[in-house]
């Protein structure tokens, strides 16, 4: 379909942002012309004029990000578009040279003595900054002395080459064979593999399980020798900056207890049995006498799938989370009439969804709806984002209403969460009770258990590093397999494949990055229970977090929502869960 035969209510209203390109122009020579700080540096032991800059650096951003989001919209309307590709990268440079121009900043905030900084922090003119000055004064402990950091910055390039070394491999170098999948030849390609590991045809999904592995294997030992580099380049920088571990230095940059990391993995070890009889009733359903990580994807339940065009699938999303009350539900239907929501595929437009906030207009919602269940999850997950940055920006300053990775998919997942336990408890089709509760099992497996089995490995491999082990191919192997026997248990084969899955993950690359997604869900089915059980006061908690934005620590934030992750329990109340809806799945299926 071509973008000008979409009705305009299925747009989103970029206007909003800026009514015509030409504006767009305007502010982008205005924005250049105000990024110059150089009166600032070596002044900031002045409050006045610190306080003065800070709130420069909050005016110029906020153009910059209007700048950016705009172009970034256009672009993804039509990816084709030349004109906003440039645009792109316009803003891109301009965004560089701000911190270049800002560079003085961090180093000399460093250098100012803890007496200063904290009467900053009690000083109430500084009450848009108090979280980031508490955290540049707790990062006084890891700033090096000038000479240190500049021999860093200069090696800082030579970092990223692991990750796009890894890049290249995984897009570029990595052999894409080709199998028979629906009656064609086709590529393997990442894409593809999802497609196929999802379907039904199991011959076509062990062909391209195994040519697809069989890739990775032809080029496991430059992977290996990659990935070791990128935990040693770690291991290295947390040395520089005194931390104890990698795993200390990754927690400290998002201001999190090592408590939380340790009760999420004993939580999810804790509680693997479910997980094993989860995977046993897979091999059951299906019917099969050995099954393999090929079946893994497999669907179990048919003619569950609900149909609904957009209007219909709105409206379900609307009452799916009418417990969050009026307040949201009317943000909700806004949301859809002020056309903050861009909804069918187009020629060119970007694939996908994503949820995108501009501070001081609304934020915005790309989607590429076809009628299926999973898209109706789609809504309802993308608008969780969009209202959770509603509210943060309508809530807090500038500087402090950007939340961070930590939080950022709590509200999504609880929407998720609320949505679907609305389905099924509004619907008598057996068959879509079964698809809903196999869709809340396979979520909380994939996002909760795989990713802590993937954060337990990172863990290991540099824990290994740390202790002067060198990281080989047998030895990454073997962790791998065996936490994989740990995790899934005995109900499926483990072949010499799925040992190298590690291999062939980009998340590694970004070290201590991926329990975010298991606390994220973990807090998420925590706060729709406690939603669902107890009305309105924990919709009003939830608020609290909702509005929260970036203001301080992240587990403080979920705490504001009744959740302490810095407890045990949230977590065995998640594994709970999965036990709990397992054990329905079961009687349902007649298991
Ligand atoms: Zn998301």
């Amino acid at each position: 379909m071509e973008r000008s035969e979409v009705k305009a209510e299925y747009k989103w209203k970029i206007e909003d942002i800026f009514a015509t390109d030409e504006e767009w122009e305007q502010s982008f020579k205005e924005t250049q012309k105000s990024i110059n700080f150089a009166e600032f540096a070596g002044k900031l032991s002045d409050s006045g004029i610190l306080l003065k800059l800070l709130k420069k650096i909050d005016a110029v951003s906020r153009l910059l990000d209007r700048l950016g989001v705009y172009a970034n919209m256009r672009h993804d309307e039509d990816t084709s578009a030349a004109k906003y590709t440039a645009y792109y990268a316009k803003v891109s440079s301009l965004y560089s040279e701000f911190s270049t121009e800002l560079a003085f900043f961090e180093p000399e905030m460093a250098a100012q003595d803890d007496e200063y900084l904290q009467s900053l922090i009690a000083d109430s003119r500084f009450s848009d900054y108090d979280y980031e000055l508490k955290r540049i004064k707790a990062r006084k402990a890891h700033v090096l002395s000038e000479a240190e950091e500049r021999l860093i910055g200069m090696a800082g390039e030579t970092f990223d080459t692991f990750r796009e070394t890894f890049g290249m491999i995984d897009n570029a170098d990595l052999p894409q064979p080709e199998i028979t999948f629906g009656g064609e030849k086709i590529a393997v390609t990442h894409g593809a593999y999802g497609v196929i590991m999802r379907s039904e045809d199991r011959a076509a999904r062990k062909e391209a399980y195994e040519k697809y592995y069989n890739s990775y294997i032809s080029l496991i030992n430059t992977i290996t020798s990659t990935y070791h580099g990128n935990v040693k380049k770690n291991v290295f920088l947390s040395k520089a900056y005194k931390f104890s571990s990698c795993l200390e230095r990754a927690l400290f940059d998002e201001d999190v207890g090592e408590e939380v990391y340790n009760n999420l993995l004993s939580a999810v070890s804790e509680n693997l049995a479910s997980m094993h009889r989860y995977i046993a009733d897979r091999k059951k359903i299906l019917g099969y006498d050995k099954q393999y990580f090929y079946d893994i994807y497999a669907p179990l339940c048919k003619g569950g799938e609900l149909e609904l065009g957009f209007e219909e699938a709105y409206k379900k999303v609307i009452e799916g989370l009418s417990p969050l009350g009026d307040e949201y539900i009317a943000l909700l239907k806004r949301g859809k009439e002020e056309r903050w929501i861009d909804v069918e595929e187009t020629r060119s437009k970007r694939s996908g969804a994503y949820s995108i906030g501009c501070n001081g207009v609304h934020p915005f919602v790309l989607l590429n709806y076809k009628p299926s269940i999973t898209e109706v999850f789609t809504i309802a997950h993308e608008m969780g984002h969009s209202l959770h940055t509603y509210f943060s920006d309508k809530n807090q300053p500038y500087a402090k209403s950007g939340y961070t990775i930590f939080v950022a998919e709590v509200a999504s997942t609880v929407n998720e969460v609320l949505l679907l336990k609305y389905l099924l408890s509004e619907t008598d089709d057996v068959n879509l009770k079964k698809y809903l509760l196999n869709y809340y099992l396979d979520m909380i497996r994939t996002t909760l258990h795989r990713q802590t089995m993937f954060a337990e490995f990172e863990y290991e491999a540099h824990s290994m590093v740390e202790r002067g082990e060198p990281l080989t191919r047998e030895n990454l192997c073997g962790l791998y397999a065996g936490l994989n026997k740990r995790y899934y248990g005995d109900a499926i084969e483990h072949d010499g494949y799925i040992s190298h899955e590690w291999a062939r993950i980009p998340h590694f690359y970004r070290a201590f990055y991926v329990y975010k997604y298991a606390t994220g869900i973990t807090a998420a089915i925590n706060i729709a229970e406690r939603i669902l059980s107890e009305g309105k006061p924990a919709v009003d908690d939830y608020f609290r977090f909702l509005s929260g934005g970036g203001s301080t620590d992240p587990v403080s934030l979920l705490k504001l929502a009744g959740v302490d992750l810095s407890d045990k329990r949230p977590f065995a109340f998640a594994m709970a869960e999965f036990d709990k809806t397992l054990t329905e799945f079961e009687k349902l299926m007649g298991i």
